[in-house]
């Protein structure tokens, strides 16, 4: 289980301290999946930052499986980032110097030379995510939808309890969003995972088994949209 709890978290300004979050709360079971909505500046890569462990909250709790990620140290907690949670960001962030199957591979690294197994598995992942006939290609000679699905492969690399979007399609056209937002979810219910995504889109947050917006800090739970296309 993901469960938050009374998640805050503000940020210092030469002003009053600017308060993000205020009292979040959410509880995944693995193979389920959450849509974050909210306007710009509401705080929901704040949010994903936090249940990522790459930043702190200023009180409230992330417990993953009954482990608090924040009472380990940093090199720790860095280990059990890469060993526990995936990222896919709307830019990628893949290394242009590197091949498909180099840049799946990246999580490996943290464990010295990839293993045999760690190879075996990034093909299977390029297989499932359709570039096969890509894997020696660089970031620069593929389209944005086949450079997110190199980053749904490499998030999924080590088999993460969780799985974290940012705006995943936000560059994409609708027609392609819709594309890798189903292949995302095929391959996160294939693997288990609990997934929670960030999107600005109302049909895609549809397609997700629970839908939230972020409003004054607090996650307030959404029934379907509705909207098509
Ligand atoms: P969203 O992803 O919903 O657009 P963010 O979480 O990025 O929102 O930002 C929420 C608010 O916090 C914004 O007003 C933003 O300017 C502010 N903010 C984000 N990161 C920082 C930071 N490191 N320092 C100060 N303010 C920040
Ligand atoms: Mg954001």
């Amino acid at each position: 289980m993901l469960v938050v709890s009374e998640l805050s978290k503000s940020y210092p300004t030469a002003g009053e301290p600017l308060s993000v979050l205020r009292g979040v709360n959410l509880e995944l079971s693995p193979g389920q999946s959450a849509a974050i909505v909210g306007p710009s500046g509401s705080g929901k890569t704040t949010l994903l930052q936090i249940l990522g462990t790459l930043d702190e909250p200023d009180s409230g709790s992330v417990q993953i499986n009954g482990q608090d990620p924040f009472a380990l140290d940093a090199r720790e907690r860095a280990a059990y980032r890469n060993q526990t949670i995936g990222f896919i960001f709307q830019d990628h962030h893949l290394l242009p110097q590197l091949s498909v199957t180099e840049n799946v591979l990246i999580p490996a690294l943290a464990n010295g030379k990839p293993t045999g197994d760690d190879t075996t598995r990034a093909a299977e992942l390029i297989d499932a995510v359709g570039l096969s006939h890509r894997a020696t290609h660089l970031p620069r000679e593929l389209s944005g939808g086949e450079r997110e699905r190199v980053a749904i492969a490499r998030a999924l690399l080590m088999q993460p309890f969780v799985v974290l979007a940012d705006e995943p399609t936000g560059n994409l056209d609708s027609k392609t969003a819709k594309t890798i937002t189903e292949l995302l979810l095929r391959l996160q219910a294939e693997q288990n995972t609990v997934l929670v995504t960030v999107t600005h889109s109302l049909s895609l947050a549809d397609d997700m088994n629970e839908r939230f917006e972020l409003v004054d800090g607090a996650l307030v739970r959404r029934e379907r949209f509705g909207i098509t296309a």
